[in-house]
Formats: structure tokens, sequence, C-alpha cells
């Protein structure tokens, strides 16, 4: 590689993708630096993912203490200590930034510990410096939104949810999203009160209607309560927290408002414009297939691009851009059959396409769907559902889409989306042998046809 710039790459964000295009980048040869303007390891680590599973487990325990009365079990003083849980999430998170520091370290990347700014094609302001690069990658990640409504600066979004200082005991969540409804089922497991308002008929846009039925079912069981078809029109300060209108004329008073109604791209101030990178009509940065932007040397992955907004798609994007530039192949990603989970209570996982899309696409299709009560709730005595359905294309009898909700769904789904990308057929799935008793192995026994 010519010595004529400081580095062979500069990475903008040391977030799923940028740290995972800066290693691969370095292990094969390149000189890589990355800034990052707040903390190692992104959203995904740092108020996304992983503290969100953490919480998540934290809410869990409150339905496991409930049904283990029905195995003979007697849990006396139940307690829950929000800021001890907070505390050692922190502490996790911590030694994660750590885990990623060493990593980037030991790949020999140069960390700047900065906000980056484009100034041209080849030159990056970082850390007070004017540094020289041959190619550049824009991993800047997305930022949570608030719509300008009257009293928004009152609500929190997911960022903040992680460090409150209180846990609030009752809880306005906004949006149909995933990160809502999982927000909303940790704050009702850890015993708050629960509002969810979504301005749509249902939530979870994109999933498979099945699934978004159950889940609101599930939730409803849970003591969750849901407004459909309803905005926020007013946020005002109450002495302990908030008063929130409904554009039903409905009045919520709670400790907090939580909005997960959107992300935008980081995409403001940072030279992109100048630099001849385009933009699409919400911000995000336009991409080829190999995530090379308008601008012939800079290339941009992850959620500043909102293709599919997901930790392990941020990151194969990242490998993929540092193969192409700097392995001996160009490597693209492969959008279909993405797997993903909503941790929400039940949780869900689903890979492949939505009965709606396989119609689209396919025309003529299968489908298997499983509706059971869990064996542990068979003692446990809880009023839960679990859920399966299998989509198959008729023609070819290729499996095109599994959807779960129920215990492990994403655990499940994982298995799954290895089926899929291989062409597994239905009688392939048929002649796999279960493993019992599982939830699991519903997907391996269904045979009864749900349409013709
Ligand atoms: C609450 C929540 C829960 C989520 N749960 C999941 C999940 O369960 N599974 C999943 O797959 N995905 C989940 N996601 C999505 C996942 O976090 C993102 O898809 C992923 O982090 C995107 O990675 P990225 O590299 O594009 O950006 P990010 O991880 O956001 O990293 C971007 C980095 O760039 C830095 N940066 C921005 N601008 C500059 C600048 N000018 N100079 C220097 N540094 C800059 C930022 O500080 C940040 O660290 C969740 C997201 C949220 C918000």
């Amino acid at each position: 590689m010519a010595e004529e710039y400081d580095f062979d790459l500069f990475v903008i964000g040391a977030g799923s993708g940028g740290v995972r295009a800066s290693r691969v980048a370095a292990n094969l040869g390149a000189r890589v630096a990355v800034a990052e303007e707040r903390y190692l390891g992104g959203t995904c680590v740092n108020v996304g993912c992983i503290p969100k599973k953490l919480l998540v487990y934290a809410s869990e325990f409150s339905e496991a203490f409930d049904d283990s009365a029905g195995f003979g079990w007697t849990v006396n003083d139940r307690r829950f200590d929000w800021n001890k849980m907070i505390a050692n999430k922190n502490k996790e998170i911590a030694r994660l930034n750590g885990i990623y520091e060493t990593l980037l370290i030991n790949s020999g990347v140069k960390i700047l510990r900065s906000r980056a700014r484009i100034i041209d094609a080849h030159t990056i302001e970082a850390a007070g410096e004017r540094i020289t690069t041959r190619y550049i990658l824009v991993a800047t990640g997305g930022w949570p939104t608030v719509p300008k409504i009257s009293g928004g600066e009152l609500a929190i979004t997911s960022n903040e949810a992680f460090y409150l200082e209180r846990m609030p005991q009752k809880v306005v969540v906004v949006g149909g999203g995933y990160i809502g409804l999982e927000f909303a089922g940790i704050f009702n497991g850890l015993g708050a009160k629960v509002t969810v308002v979504h301005r749509g008929e249902i939530f979870l846009r994109g999933f498979d209607d099945d699934l978004r039925v159950a889940l609101a079912d599930e939730m409803r069981k849970r003591g969750i309560d849901l407004r459909f078809q309803t905005t926020v029109i007013r946020i005002e300060r109450r002495d302990a927290g908030v008063r929130v209108t409904l554009s039903d004329g409905a009045v919520v008073d709670a400790n907090a408002i939580m909005f997960a109604t959107g992300r935008a791209a980081n995409t403001h101030g940072i030279g992109l414009e100048e630099a001849g990178v385009m933009l699409d009509g919400v911000g995000a940065i336009v991409v080829d297939r190999y995530s090379r932007t308008s601008a012939e040397n800079i290339y941009a992955v992850g959620d500043v691009t909102n293709r599919k907004n997901l930790t392990p798609v941020a990151i194969a994007e990242g490998r993929a851009v540092a193969e192409t530039l700097f392995g001996r192949r160009a490597m693209s990603v492969e959008y279909d059959n993405v797997p993903s989970a909503v941790f929400s209570q039940p949780p869900i996982g689903t890979v492949g396409l939505t009965e709606v899309e396989a119609r689209r696409r396919y025309g003529e299709i299968d489908i298997y769907k499983a509706n059971f009560r869990p064996l542990r709730h068979t003692m446990s005595g809880r009023d839960e559902r679990s859920f399966m359905k299998l989509i198959v294309d008729r023609k070819s009898d290729r499996v095109v889409g599994c959807h779960m909700i129920g215990t492990d769904a994403g655990e499940i789904v994982q298995g799954l989306a290895i089926a899929l990308q291989c062409g597994a057929t239905k009688a392939q799935f048929d002649a796999t042998i279960a493993v019992h008793p599982t939830a699991a192995e519903e997907f391996v026994t269904m045979r009864e046809r749900a349409t013709a």
C-alpha cells in the first residue's frame, strides 16, 4: 500500500461495524486508525443489545419466582434493588469497553478518543489533528429521536433508560418497535405499571402478523396496558413525574415517559455532504452492495446506512468492507435470512419471510402452525402459550420463513437460520429427529397444513 497517506483506512466510530472493520483491515496488513467520540463498542455494548439483555434477565426473575410455586418452592421477601442492578450492569459494560480496547490495540489499530470530521476525501480532523488516509469508513451509527411535541423535552429515550437514578413505578412507553416492547417488558417485569402507546393498529411492523397478535395477547396477560391507534399529544411535568395526554383524550400519569419511536443516522456535522457523500431522504448514507458511498474512497456500514439495523449485520458489513479493500476479493453481505429476536416477554425469534412477504414472492405457499402451552406452565399454572409457524414455498418445498414466540425463541431460531441458509426443504425438516421434550421439536413435527 502506498505510503502517501498517514493511514490506509480511517474509521469513524468504534461501534459494532467500525471495530470489526478496523480489526479485519489491520489483520490484513492495513494501517488503520479509528476515532471514537463516546464509548468503545458503540451502541450495542453501551446502550443497546448488551445492557438491554442484562435488564431483560433482571426483569425475568419475577416470573420465575411466581412460577416456582407450582414446583413446590416458597420464595419469601422478594425485593429488587434498581441501583445495584444498574451498578453491576455498568461494571460489566466497563469490562467490555476494556476488551474492545485490547482487541483493537492487539490488532495494531490506532485509537483516537475524539470526534472525527471529514475535511476532504482523504483528510480527517480528529483529536486536534489533520490526518490523511487512503480510504474512509463511516460507521457512526444512529441516535434516538423524540418527535416535536409539547413537553417532548421531558421524555427519555433508551439512552437514558439505562441510567435512571430510580426505577420508575409507572412508565409510558411510546413506539411499537422492538426496543419499546423490550423496555415495556423490562419495566413490567421489574414491577412497574406500564402503558404502551402506538400509533398503528398493532405493533412490530415488518414481523409476521401472527407473532404480532400473539405478543399483544401475552403482554396484556401480564398486565401491560396497550393503547393502539393512539399518539401522545402533550407531556406536562407533575410533582413525581409527568402527565401524558393521548390523542383519544385519555390522560396517563407516570414517573417516566420513554420514546422509542425511531433512530436517526449520525450523519450531521461530519463533513459528508462536502466530501460528496449522498444521503437519502431520512439522512442515512446511500451505499452500493459493497458499502461504497457516492464518494469513491469513502465507505459506510451499520446503522448509519439504515439497511438492517442490527449488530451482526453491522459486523458483517464492516468485515466485508475490510476484505473488499485489503483482502483478496470483493465481499458483500447477503441480507436474505437475517435472523433476529425481540427480547420481549415472551421473546420472539424470526428468520426468513413473513406470510405476507412469502405470498407476494412465491404465490403458492403452505403454512404450518403450532400453538401450545409450554410444558413448564402445565405446573407453574401460568397462562402463557407458545406459537410457531413455518412458511413453505409449495413449488420447491423450501422453508422460507420460521417464526416463533415463546421461551428461548431467539436461541432456537439461530439454529433454524442455518437450515434456511442451506435451503432446507420441509421434507428435510420432517426427516429431522426431534429433541424431546423441548419446544423446538415442534419445528420438526408440524405435519398439518394450516392453509391449503
Ligand atoms: C436499545 C437498543 C437495543 C438494541 N438491541 C439489539 C439487539 O438485541 N440485537 C441487535 O442485533 N441489535 C440491537 N440494537 C441495534 C444495534 O445496537 C446497532 O444495530 C449496532 O450497534 C449498529 O452498529 P454501528 O457500528 O452501525 O453503530 P454504533 O454501534 O452505534 O457505533 C457508532 C459509534 O460511532 C461513534 N461516533 C458517532 N459519530 C462519531 C464521530 N463523528 N466521531 C467519532 N465517533 C463517532 C458513536 O459514539 C458510536 O460509538 C439495539 C439498539 C438499541 C438502541
